[in-house]
């Protein structure tokens, strides 16, 4: 199979993608269904690569590494085929938006407007360190020459999440490549057909095949293969924390090899009676509700000076009750479904336990009556920190709205006994701001707004349980690359 997509009847591959082309499992191999959560119903079915697989394509990413010869090749080539990969992305936009939302919680339009348009433009600023990063000459007594010199890993093993598949992907391959590795990656079995047209589209762009070998399956089988593969030199995985946790003890069991680990969170948003209350309510709404709350950013602990907590609460309920579920393929974008019907049970099961805990719900609080997975917008007050619901990662549209009296009271709601991924702090008080940007644990903090830009420089990763490295900005190119540092005397 050479194209994916068929306009009129979408067309989904249902092979690995390895050695530039798709190839299908043998009928007996085990296979996984790929369902709509707009709708309930199968898409499609993958296979669930065994050992065997992951090794076929782990071989293969190593010779055509050796064969290309890509991690030695004059940088400005490599520079040259990920800008051309971008344009393919770019203008196979509408492609890459439907099969995201075919079977995942991004909205065609959103993914077309937003999450194609944002990983070309990523994958552009990590072609861009291809020719411009390198090695350090170091002082040294006279007599000795001394020089860093850096070097690709070889093969990284990637593993994405389900929830921005194209941009997950994106985060992985733009800097692994750029910095001259040959990448196997494994997407989510919930969501594999974006990563495997990226794949088929930077053949085309000229990135050697092999390069980005795709390998479809599930995490207990597929990814514990390629994690544990003696073939990969790294592993940049984003996920769950359990799974990341997982990731560590098999890695421990099967040979040590450096990881990055993009995790869960469990963010705050803390705003103060001098913030702008409609700016607040904003940010705050768009800091949780934006993909069902599916985002690991997302802002799920509401933290709010008890002078203005009453008339934000009404602000926030209002807003989330104008939301409405759309199809994820309508071309209006509208509010987004819950990935599956498993996901969708925990979440409500989580705010049970909140309500069973003492938890009083402000909105919502159960699913909506409709077809598909969906689950209200759902503000949850009354709760302290041993509240599932402030504890646990829901990853859905469900925020805690807690109080408080003093600025120390806020930093100790702030702060998340597991988590430190991200904050976000609501203030028209510059100093308070930069005093407590220095409090909280926490690996990004944004001040008077929430959630990224478009400034691909500054670096995403979590604190404590949230991860270990970090995605985007020059840390990650520098994670795609080891340093060797070289003596010599005179
Ligand atoms: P998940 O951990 O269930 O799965 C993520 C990926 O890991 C999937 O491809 C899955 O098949 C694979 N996997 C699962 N168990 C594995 C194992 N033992 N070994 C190897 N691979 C395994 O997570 P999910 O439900 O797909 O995604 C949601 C989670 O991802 C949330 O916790 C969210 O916070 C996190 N996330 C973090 C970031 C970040 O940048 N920190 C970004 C997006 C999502």
């Amino acid at each position: 199979m050479s194209s994916v997509f068929n306009p009129v009847k979408i067309k989904l591959p249902s092979g690995h993608f390895i050695g530039g082309r798709y190839v299908e499992a043998d009928a007996s191999a085990a296979k996984i269904e790929v369902i709509s959560p707009s709708t309930g119903q199968t898409v499609g079915s993958i296979p669930c690569a065994d050992a065997a697989w992951v090794d076929h394509a782990v071989c293969d990413a190593r010779a055509a590494l050796v064969r290309s010869g890509w991690g030695g090749i004059a940088p400005r080539d490599r520079l040259k085929a990920l800008h051309k990969w971008a344009d393919l992305i770019e203008e196979n936009a509408e492609t890459l938006a439907l099969l995201e939302a075919v079977c995942s919680s991004r909205p065609v339009a959103d993914a077309r407007a937003g999450d194609v348009c944002v990983t070309a433009e990523q994958i552009r600023f990590f072609a861009e360190f291809a020719d411009k990063e390198g090695g350090n000459l170091v002082p040294v007594a006279d007599g000795h020459f001394g020089y860093i010199a850096d070097a690709p890993y070889g093969v990284v093993g990637a593993i994405t999440p389900w929830n921005f598949p194209i941009s997950m992907a994106g985060w992985k391959l733009g800097p692994a490549l750029a910095a001259g590795n040959a990448v196997v990656i494994k997407p989510s079995e919930m969501t594999p057909y974006s990563t495997l047209y990226m794949a088929e589209l930077s053949v085309q762009a000229g990135i050697p095949a092999g390069l980005i070998n795709v390998v479809l399956g599930d995490g207990p089988v597929t990814g514990t293969a390629l994690t544990g593969h003696p073939g990969i030199d790294k592993v940049s995985f984003t996920g769950s924390t359990r799974a990341g946790g997982a990731i560590m003890e098999n890695i421990a069991r099967t040979g040590i090899k450096p990881m990055t680990l993009e995790l869960g969170g469990k963010s705050p948003m803390v705003v103060f009676a001098d913030a702008d209350i409609d700016l607040a309510a904003e940010c705050l709404d768009r800091g949780i509700m934006p993909n069902a709350g599916q985002f690991c950013v997302a802002g799920s602990r509401m933290i709010v000076a008890r002078e203005i907590a009453d008339e934000l609460a009404a602000k926030l309920a209002e807003r989330f009750k104008r939301y409405r579920p759309a199809n994820t393929l309508a071309e209006k974008a509208g509010f987004s479904p819950i990935i599956s019907e498993k996901q969708l049970s925990r979440i409500d099961g989580i705010v049970r336990a909140s309500i069973d805990a003492g938890g009083h719900i402000l909105c919502g609080g159960e699913r909506f009556d409709c077809e598909g997975s969906y689950y209200q917008p759902t503000l949850i007050g009354a709760v302290d920190e041993n509240n599932p619901a402030v504890r646990d990662e829901i990853f859905g549209p469900v925020a805690t709205f807690q109080t408080f009296e003093t600025e120390e009271e806020a930093m100790e709601l702030a702060c998340h006994a597991t988590y430190g991924l991200c904050a976000g702090l609501f203030t028209r008080d510059l100093s308070r701001a930069l005093r407590l940007t220095r409090q909280l644990e926490a690996g990004t903090v944004w001040v008077n707004r929430y959630g990224r830009s478009r400034d691909h420089i500054l670096p995403t990763g979590g604190w404590k349980a949230s991860g270990i490295g970090k995605d985007l900005g020059q840390e990650a190119y520098r994670a795609n690359r080891r340093t060797k540092s070289v003596l010599i005397d005179l």
